[in-house]
């Protein structure tokens, strides 16, 4: 816990803040991201938004996974338990709204849906269940992507083939220039994703850095990382410059986990990947290799994910652009609460509208 308090120390918080009151005279106006879903819990969380000037806003940006998962892919969930095939998923899935059910709902009416707490859960319900087919709900960013994917390599080498993936993953550095190209989302630089970029490493995002000219910062999910981030992104609005910083060097290398690397481009290739709320985003997902798609569950049970129907009054794709607040969405706390969500956004853990319910209404 001392390491932990001492990104909790009140008093470095306030000589941090001073200097990014300074700093913050000199940038102007700047609108700043937070790819990630923690980091927009954290922000919320410590009332982090309430101590900066009011020419800095933390917008928050689609980096939460539960919430760009597509109507149409809890649609093929439910479908796929329709058919009495087990589902096994992350707990904030169950509530995610598909065009018409949940998976809470199809597990109400009788379906087997399996809350997991690691993906080897899926592999456990199928070593318990050798006659019965099993799913892993495979969404999520580079951060979960190897774990999951490590379980087919277990899957092969334990001879279970009673289980397989509907994939959705996605990546970041694709989705950060679709916000730089959107005009809409007018952002200023970049809080960039802590876990993600342990992964891919910093170098990752040398290159989007310098062709967008935005700076960015990797930065941890501590008060004190954030308010550090949010320093040096001023710091570098006020002095002209567009660089990658990494403050999350007790974590981040510059060319990340290769071994981590290499499992997923060993099972994955790229591919376009639907963002809910947002779209098509060229090259922002993975997909199973052709050699793996006997681990694909569209493939081995002829599901298709596509032609989703969110409900249209759920601003999500605004939110997680960054384009209006939570709490502007006239469902905000009105129809939409986290016992009954109209939105993934407010469904998730990480969710930007969950994180305004919980912490800042
Ligand atoms: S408050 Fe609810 S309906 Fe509005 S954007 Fe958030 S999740 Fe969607």
């Amino acid at each position: 816990m001392k390491y932990i308090d001492g990104f909790r120390n009140h008093r470095t918080a306030r000589v941090i803040t001073e200097e990014i009151h300074e700093l913050a005279e000199q940038a102007g106006d700047a609108r700043l991201m937070e790819v990630c879903g923690s980091h927009t819990m954290s922000i919320a969380r410590y009332g982090i938004r309430k101590i900066l000037p009011r020419s800095v806003r933390l917008i928050s940006g689609p980096g939460c996974p539960v919430c760009v998962t597509d109507a149409a892919y809890i649609d093929a969930a439910v479908e796929l338990a329709g058919k009495g095939i087990h589902v096994a998923t992350f707990g904030d899935m169950l509530k995610v709204p598909g065009s018409s059910g949940t998976l809470a709902g199809a597990r109400s009416e009788g379906a087997h849906i399996h809350v997991c707490y690691s993906p080897l859960d899926a592999l456990r319900i199928a070593a318990e269940n050798p006659s019965e087919q099993v799913v892993f709900l495979a969404i999520g960013f580079e951060t979960t992507i190897p774990p999951v994917i490590s379980i087919l390599k277990r899957a092969a080498a334990q001879n279970i083939q009673n289980v397989s993936i509907l994939t959705a993953f996605k990546l970041v550095p694709p989705a950060l220039e679709a916000l730089a190209d959107d005009r809409d989302v007018a952002v200023n630089g970049f809080l960039l994703p802590p876990h993600v970029s342990a992964i891919i490493g910093a170098g990752a995002y040398r290159g989007f850095v310098r062709d967008y000219r935005l700076p960015g910062v990797i930065a941890g999910f501590e008060p004190l990382d954030i308010l550090l981030g949010v320093r040096d992104l001023l710091q570098q609005l006020a002095e002209g410059k567009a660089e990658l910083v990494n403050q999350y060097e007790r974590v981040v290398r510059e060319q990340g986990n290769r071994i981590a690397l290499a499992l997923m481009d060993h099972y994955l290739k790229t591919a376009d990947a639907s963002w809910r709320g947002i779209g098509t985003i060229p090259g922002s997902g993975l997909v199973l290799r052709e050699e793996f798609l006997n681990y694909d569950a569209t493939v081995k049970f002829g599901v298709s994910v596509q032609g989703g129907k969110p409900d249209m009054r759920c601003r999500c794709g605004d939110v997680l652009r960054g384009i209006i607040f939570p709490d502007e969405c006239p469902l905000f706390n009105t129809e939409c609460t986290p016992v009954s969500p109209v939105g993934p956004c407010m469904v998730s853990s990480e969710g930007s509208c969950a994180a305004y319910f919980k912490y800042s209404r």
